[in-house]
């Protein structure tokens, strides 16, 4: 490595530890010369996109010459009708991971330091560093954000607390009273990002009603994403919900055309198909039992969660079984970088990729 273009990287760049995504099918393809491979890794849809969506896509084709909507108009009306909400209050990314990074580099400067809890997602302290603010990591409790702990870590120097709801990768779930709290709790000089990725498989029992406090809070950014339920990883397109002066300025740094033609269309009449949407939930909720049920079979334990992947307990290194399951064409997920070295997260798949899964599993428990 080139030591000179190194050191002159700002040091929190020099310090980032580069995100780790799950390992593309392709890959262990090319590695291992397998051909049947799952891949249970990035809580991806396992029923895939909506015919809407796709319908969408084919139609839009023939336009691609132009450059996209660069305001997202006609998604913001989707959007804003759906969850009344008015178009100002948002801002479109490429995935919601762009609205992480929007948010660092209109609010942060090295000045500034930014909260969140231990094993929340790896994207928190990765725009952090990035622009040189400084991370105020909590120690989780069971798992999850000890809220309490994060309102004492906040000082006047605090910009941004991420907060997770339910976070990933360990599923935990937040009732909505307690965030509230929160959020009422903090100065009205810091910024509550609440990271929403998984809102939709939140089970109406707990049912989120965070869009409500956008009407007394200012300083709340809601992000969203099509990546999850609505099966459009691959399009990249998340939104933020929050205080039209909070969408202006995030609005200011966005590039013009952040989302492509095929994502807006696509993003536009998933938002409509609400069938692939409770397919999705479905599948979900019943895939979440057969997995936990085959842990029980197991005797392995597993963190309760409330999105479409779940953490396993291995009692010994989760390394080592990823790897044997890789052999086995089966890509699931280390979280050794999130200090859960003895886990592993399973996102949950089909009933016959979870059968897979879970087979693999068994073989490989038995081997190690
Ligand atoms: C997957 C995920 C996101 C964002 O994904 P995008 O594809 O960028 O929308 C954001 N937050 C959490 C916690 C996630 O797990």
């Amino acid at each position: 490595m080139n030591n000179t273009i190194y050191n002159l990287a700002t040091i929190g760049v020099q310090q980032l530890i580069p995100y780790k995504a799950g390992k593309p099918i392709e890959e262990l393809e090319r590695e291992l010369g397998l051909t049947e491979i799952i891949k249970l890794a990035s809580n991806e849809n396992p029923i895939g996109p909506g015919k809407k969506a796709i319908a969408a896509i084919q139609q839009a084709l023939a336009g691609l010459a132009l450059y996209p909507d660069g305001s997202g108009f006609s998604l913001k009306q989707a959007l804003s009708k759906k969850y009344s909400v008015s178009s100002e209050q948002i801002t479109l990314g490429n995935g919601s991971n762009e609205l992480l990074e929007l948010v660092a580099r209109a609010f942060l400067t090295p000045a500034h330091e930014v909260v969140f809890s231990q094993h929340a997602f790896a994207v928190y302290p990765i725009v952090t560093q990035s622009v040189g603010a400084k991370a105020v990591v909590v120690p989780a409790i069971n798992y999850g954000h000890d809220l309490e702990g994060m309102l004492a870590a906040v000082t006047d120097k605090t910009r941004i607390v991420f907060i997770a709801n339910p976070n990933n990768p360990t599923g935990t779930l937040l009732s909505q009273e307690s965030v509230e709290r929160f959020i009422s709790a903090l100065p009205d000089t810091c910024i509550c990002v609440l990271d929403e990725a998984y809102f939709e498989f939140v089970s109406s029992l707990e049912a989120i009603d965070s869009i409500e406090w956008l009407k007394k809070f200012p300083n709340l950014l809601i992000t969203r994403t099509f990546s999850k339920a609505y099966g459009l990883a691959g399009l990249r397109v998340g939104y933020g919900l929050s205080s039209p002066e909070m969408a202006d300025i995030l609005n200011r740094v966005r590039q013009p055309f952040n989302n492509n033609t095929l994502a807006l269309v696509a993003a536009e009449a998933a938002l409509n198909d609400e069938e692939h949407l409770q397919e999705t939930i479905r599948v979900n909720a019943s895939g979440m039992l057969q997995l936990t049920e085959g842990f029980k079979a197991l005797s392995l334990e597993w963190i309760s969660s409330s999105g479409n992947f779940v953490l396993v307990d291995l009692k010994k290194s989760g390394q080592v079984i990823y790897d044997a399951l890789l052999r086995k064409g089966v890509i699931v997920r280390p979280v050794g970088n999130y200090e859960l070295p003895h886990h592993l997260r399973i996102s949950i798949g089909t009933e016959a990729e979870n059968n897979v899964f879970l087979k693999a599993l068994a073989e490989t428990l038995n081997n190690v």
